[in-house]
């Protein structure tokens, strides 16, 4: 029996994409289909994470003309992560694809994907072979978070987003990640099982703006590394250490030159930097202690990540 294929979709104000990419899919499923990758039951989920535009009444609209449309509509924004685990949590489906509503990645590598799925893998990383839609900021800022995130010993797929091939039990796997905050892209390798990955070129949006602005890509940054390392914690343990072994150094120092010589030094910088330095040294240590405080404190309240007003 063939598979049955998931396309996932999280949708934020995607009224001026959404018609485009709806098509693109379905068109895709046909051809899977007639090339019998896939079976003819395979769907689509588009899921509505609380936009203000109209693309809710759009997928109302795509379901009601076509059977294999279904729409997902979380009752207020969530963000892209939870829009993608209510998708993926809610679809049918031995195997499910997610994708930006976008079109910034291929839809037609999917069927690669499927392949290297039918060939054993249960993950499949859509991995971008370039930037080159990027802007330079944005290229160079990644290049460098995926070297923080390695350095900390975070395992991370290189140009890796959030377009991927889950298997039906790799999908179950990642259910047992109890977590409210679940950063995917940091998650995933870890369930191990057999990965692969198909390589395509990033476009630029097909419609419509960015919901990335700076500050949400610093936000799941942070999440990122809080998520899955501890090495800051241990960071700051191992500069008090230094600095301490350091300041008694230098007290012996003082107290030998005090009384083997007779000329005091006047002292002001010596004593003036130790307190600007142990400052930004105190300030930036309970700045990284609270961040993984505010983490305890967030995950404690075991909050649900979204609620489904409805689905069609
Ligand atoms: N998205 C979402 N909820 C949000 C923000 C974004 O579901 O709060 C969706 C958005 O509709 C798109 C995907 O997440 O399908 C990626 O967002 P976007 O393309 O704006 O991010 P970028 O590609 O610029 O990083
Ligand atoms: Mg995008």
């Amino acid at each position: 029996m063939p598979l049955q294929l998931g396309i996932v979709v999280p949708c934020y104000n995607e009224e001026a994409v959404l018609p485009e990419t709806v098509q693109r899919l379905l068109a895709l499923l046909d051809r899977l289909n007639a090339a019998q990758l896939i079976s003819a039951d395979s769907q689509l989920y588009f899921v509505d994470d609380g936009s203000r535009d109209a693309t809710w009444k759009l997928i109302e609209q795509f379901a009601a003309t076509d059977a294999r449309v279904h729409g997902v509509k979380l009752s207020r924004n969530r963000g892209h992560q939870n829009a993608l685990l209510a998708g993926l949590f809610s679809a049918r489906g031995d195997a499910l694809v997610s994708i930006d509503a976008d079109l910034q990645d291929d839809v037609e590598t999917i069927e690669q994907m499927v392949r290297k799925h039918l060939n054993g893998a249960d993950i499949v990383y859509g991995v971008r072979s370039s930037r080159a839609s990027d802007t330079a900021f944005k290229r160079s800022s990644a290049e460098a978070y995926y070297r923080l995130l390695e350095l900390l010993g975070v395992e991370i797929v290189y140009n890796h987003a959030d377009y991927r091939l889950l298997s039906r039990r790799a999908l179950e796997a990642l259910g047992g990640f109890n977590e409210v905050n679940l950063f995917l892209r940091g998650i995933i390798p870890l369930l191990g099982f057999q990965t692969a990955t198909v390589e395509y070129i990033r476009e630029e949006r097909f419609a419509g703006e960015s919901k990335y602005p700076l500050r949400r890509m610093l936000g799941l940054a942070i999440e990122g590394v809080t998520s899955f390392s501890v090495t800051p914690l241990r960071l700051i343990t191992g500069l008090g250490l230094i600095i301490c072994g350091f300041s008694l150094l230098m007290i012996i120092w003082i107290i030998l030159g005090k009384l083997l010589t007779d000329s005091v030094v006047p002292g002001w910088a010596s004593s003036v930097i130790p307190i600007y330095f142990l400052g930004g040294v105190q300030l930036l240590s309970i700045g990284v202690l609270g961040e993984y405080i505010a983490k305890i404190y967030l995950e404690t309240k075991r909050r649900p990540r979204y609620f489904i007003e409805k689905t069609i």
